[in-house]
């Protein structure tokens, strides 16, 4: 069998192969970048619509009662829960990733005084490192540690306060064991706090089996939100009532439309919301979520395992010639949805695919990203990219001066 026929056999044996329906993704496109912005939901315009014209434009201010605009946060974030192995009431859309993460920091360095160190990976997501150091100079008698993901469980000690890391790591794909970190921190006397922003809505997420503490994710990557969606953070039931959160807003208090001058935080979940949310932008990600509805979790981890290998497969028998080197783990229970592989001319190759309609992505120096969504992508993607990789390359068609030309977003 021909790589495309295996594909397409593989394809035709996908049990939730029609969940890519729910999409709206150009004729002919090949769409590898939905680990950085998933595709739309074909329902997402109407939806909106119904929610500017009918809700907004008609029931105006009733809607926050009529509509439930008022719930919606809470009411997304049970819809999430079961993506990332959470109880309903452990789970609240609010803010975005980065604004969750000062939140999450601040309140568990509140919860650990005494202890001095934030302990992080080095080389992680920028923005988590930053948020973290800016708690870290707001308390001043706290630093941030950074260092490489096997120094992670000797560096835990009696001084840290907190372990924060990404699930799914956003250059290498490499995915922490969670349920081994956490018991690890726990046994140093720590909390974790857990980024899921390239784990949810592609690879198992277990959070209360692993006896997480605190996460936070994306609502515009895997969870098909919308650019810049809300994102969610997770607060385990039994840490709830201890925690607060430093953005003490009026959506976070216990009785908002009670106007009470001194601030009291709501029970549970709802504490950590700030104001008043986006609704349009909560409309948007209720669509995204949708597209997750009675698709089996389990279906959706086993496709994202069988697409990334069966690139990896194809990138294996003719890519590597071409000096294509795998940054990303080879075992499939190690890595999340993306694979990263090293090329010296990684960035005009990722602008030439992209003329092709093969959409990745670039992380420097020299990292070409290729996402795999289990809801609409393909084998049959996959070979088209491995395929079109391997013609420019042969051809040396990647190398015209257009695409070296510089992009403000890679
Ligand atoms: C995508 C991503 C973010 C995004 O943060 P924003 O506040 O939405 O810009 C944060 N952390 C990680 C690990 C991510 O992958």
């Amino acid at each position: 069998m021909t790589g495309s026929d295996l594909a397409r056999a593989l394809d035709a044996a996908d049990p939730i192969a029609p969940a890519r329906d729910r999409f709206r993704i150009p004729d002919g496109l090949v769409y590898l970048d939905g680990n950085s912005l998933g595709a739309m939901p074909s329902d997402a315009p109407a939806g909106m619509a119904d929610l500017v014209e009918r809700q907004w434009g008609r029931d105006l201010i009733s809607s926050w009662n009529r509509h439930d605009w008022v719930g919606l946060p809470l009411r997304l974030g049970a819809r999430i829960a079961p993506l990332v192995g959470a109880a309903p009431d452990e789970v609240v859309v609010a803010d975005t990733t980065s604004t969750n993460l000062f939140k999450l920091v601040a309140a568990a360095c509140a919860a650990r005084p005494g202890r001095g160190r934030i302990l992080t990976e080095r080389g992680d997501f920028p923005t988590d490192a930053y948020m973290a150091h800016g708690v870290a100079t707001m308390l001043g008698d706290r630093v941030v540690d950074a260092v490489a993901p096997d120094a992670l469980p000797e560096a835990i000690g009696p001084d840290v306060a907190l372990v924060l890391l990404s699930h799914v790591h956003y250059r290498t794909g490499a995915r922490h064991d969670m349920a081994r970190l956490t018991a690890l921190a726990h046994a140093g006397g720590a909390l974790v706090l857990w980024d899921l922003s390239h784990s949810t809505g592609a690879v198992p997420v277990a959070l209360d089996a692993c006896d997480a503490d605190l996460a936070v994710g994306c609502g515009y990557k895997y969870l098909n939100g919308g650019p810049g969606a809300p994102a969610f953070l997770f607060v385990a039931r039994r840490l709830q009532p201890a925690l607060v959160s430093p953005l003490s807003g009026w959506f976070g208090h216990a009785a908002p439309f009670a106007f009470d001058g001194d601030y009291r935080p709501a029970d549970g979940i709802a504490r950590f919301q700030c104001g008043t949310p986006s609704v349009l932008a909560l409309a948007a990600l209720a669509r995204g979520l949708a597209t997750f509805d009675g698709i089996d979790p389990g279906a959706i981890h086993a496709k994202s395992a069988s697409l990334t290998g069966f690139f990896l497969d194809r990138m294996d028998e003719t890519a590597g010639l071409h000096g294509f080197a795998l940054a990303s783990p080879r075992d499939p229970a190690r890595r999340g949805s993306h694979l990263s592989f090293a090329h010296p001319h990684a960035w005009p190759v990722c602008r030439a695919l992209a003329a092709r309609g093969i959409v990745g992505d670039f992380r420097p120096p020299d990292l070409l990203r290729l996402g795999f969504a289990p809801l609409y992508n393909t084998h049959l993607d996959a070979w088209r990219a491995a395929d079109a990789i391997v013609d420019l390359m042969r051809t040396g068609a990647w190398d015209r001066p257009a695409f070296h030309a510089a992009a403000q977003v890679t």
